[in-house]
């Protein structure tokens, strides 16, 4: 392995979930669904399976996709891509941001990404031979010193990459918050990359791409996927909206690392996307009561619970335990209350900033929800 890579173990999820399959523990470590996406659009993949569309896709993606995102971005936020010169499907949004990153990033160059930070991030940065700049988000609120965003600006630096709504964290940037960084962007001629896989994954405030700000939309490459507002992780199927120019450098590097993928999944994608509001509603009433559940019942339990606005996750931090250290906490949890649960140091470059932090997933059935409470509710 080359040296720049030395310490990137296997994914915390990998792990833990694999712990989880080990002590028959619920999972509520890697963010998934234990329930399907929603049929209708199963069935139109699998229509498209039966019909014979099992080859390579086109290079950008199949134009039906590459329209229905179109549309999706113009409905919910009203910024118009032209399907296409400005709409770029990817294996997931992982690839999307590996992409962008490698097409962009010259060796040396810096990257002001929001820390804590989803796990791919650090290592897609150092693949690409940048380096990675945090940004702290402070508890309880997660929000960011202002002052001292700018102060991290220097001459190599060339993108920022922020994640709203916020793994692990839950949290949805305020208006406020992405002017700020608007702003920055604007006047040091940066990049911004944004992965806004969870954008219908919201329960307070709304969501706001940062394109939708003045100066944003053509220096913004704006990545989602279809994993979470579909329950479909499994697909694999993400995207990329952004100008003709920084999409073409983004395929360059793309059509390298997978060319293409999920020809019969893209089918299915787009007809969820072209049905507006139908299906992308459902995912935050369906998790609302479960992150409502699951935050009650880890404040019985004595932790002290973060507020949540978004996404699959809740976080804690058990620094008024005993035993502090998440990590430790969390491989013993299996044991102790038949539960996983992610140690939150992998989401920090520094990783004892994270030393006290555990987040939780409530992205499951009411059914394994119901049984999670009770485990952690015998918990001593
Ligand atoms: N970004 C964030 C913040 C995530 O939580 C995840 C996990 N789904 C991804 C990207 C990866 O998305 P995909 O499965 O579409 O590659
Ligand atoms: N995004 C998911 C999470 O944060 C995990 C996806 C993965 O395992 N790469 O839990």
């Amino acid at each position: 392995l080359v040296s720049r890579m030395q310490g990137f173990d296997t994914t915390i999820f990998a792990t833990m979930s694999e712990l989880a399959a080990k002590r028959g523990a619920i999972n509520l470590g890697q963010g998934f669904p234990d329930f399907d996406g929603p049929e209708p659009i199963r069935d139109v993949a699998v229509a498209a399976i039966r019909e014979g569309r099992n080859q390579y896709p086109p290079a950008r993606g199949i134009l039906r996709l590459r329209k229905a995102i179109s549309y999706h971005q113009e409905l919910f936020y009203g910024l118009k891509y032209d399907p296409e010169s400005e709409v770029l499907v990817t294996a997931g949004a992982t690839e999307a941001i590996a992409a962008s990153l490698l097409a962009l990033i010259e060796p040396g160059d810096e990257v002001l990404v929001f820390e804590p930070f989803y796990d791919s991030y650090q290592a897609a940065i150092t693949m690409a031979q940048g380096v990675v700049v945090p940004v702290p988000l402070d508890q309880p609120s997660w929000s960011f010193d202002a002052d001292h965003l700018k102060s991290l600006v220097t001459d190599r630096t060339k993108a920022v990459l922020i994640n709203t709504p916020h793994n692990p964290t839950g949290k949805v940037f305020t208006e406020h918050e992405l002017g700020i960084l608007a702003d920055l962007c604007v006047r040091n001629n940066l990049i911004a990359i944004t992965d806004e896989v969870y954008e219908h994954l919201v329960f307070e405030g709304a969501h706001i791409p940062l394109a939708t700000f003045p100066g944003m939309r053509d220096r913004t490459i704006t990545i989602s996927s279809a994993a979470k507002t579909f329950s479909l992780t499994g697909w694999k199927i993400g995207w990329i909206c952004a100008t003709q120019q920084l999409l073409d450098a983004v395929l360059t590097t793309k059509q390298f690392l997978t060319y293409v993928n999920g020809g019969p999944f893209q089918e299915g994608i787009a007809f969820g996307l072209e049905n507006g509001t139908t299906f992308t509603s459902q995912i935050s009433q369906t998790l609302k009561p479960q992150r409502d559940v699951l935050i009650e019942t880890l404040r019985k339990t004595g932790l002290a619970v973060c507020d949540t606005a978004g996404t699959y996750f809740v976080v804690t931090d058990i620094s008024a335990l005993e035993s502090y250290d998440a990590t430790l906490f969390c491989m013993e949890l299996p044991n102790k209350a038949g539960v996983v649960a992610i140690p939150m140091e992998v989401f920090y470059k520094d990783r004892g900033r994270g030393r006290t932090l555990v987040r939780w997933a409530f992205c499951k059935s009411p059914a394994t929800m119901a049984t999670a409470v009770e485990r952690l509710l015998a918990l001593e």
